[in-house]
């Protein structure tokens, strides 16, 4: 049985990916930003794959600025249960 925190600060066990495309409308700063096959992507950043994005607290460092992919996750929804799931064999070291 997984157990879905209560909130999504300081967990991040979803902001974790190889590469996440953006959309048309995501505004997010050239920092962050990387190509995928032509496409513009988030790449996470190994050893982890965590999100360039989230910082060192497991926060979303651009909350506001969150792709559009990012906002429509549920918390407690199929996404975050497979993510919770991955966490627990493959847990983030850092904070
Ligand atoms: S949606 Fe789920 S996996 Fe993602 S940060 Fe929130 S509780 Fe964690
Ligand atoms: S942009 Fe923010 S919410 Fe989206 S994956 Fe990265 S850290 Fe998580």
């Amino acid at each position: 049985m997984i157990e879905v925190p209560e909130s999504c600060q300081g967990c991040g066990a979803c902001c974790r990916f190889d590469w996440m495309q953006l959309e048309p409308g995501d505004v997010v700063p050239a920092r962050f930003m990387g190509e995928h096959e032509g496409q513009a992507v988030m790449v996470g950043l190994m050893p982890e794959w965590r999100c360039p994005a989230l910082d060192a607290s497991r926060n979303c460092a651009i909350y506001d600025q969150r792709p559009a992919c990012c906002s429509r996750f549920v918390r407690g929804g199929e996404g975050c249960l497979r993510a919770l799931r991955l966490a627990q064999s493959f847990p983030m070291e850092s904070a």
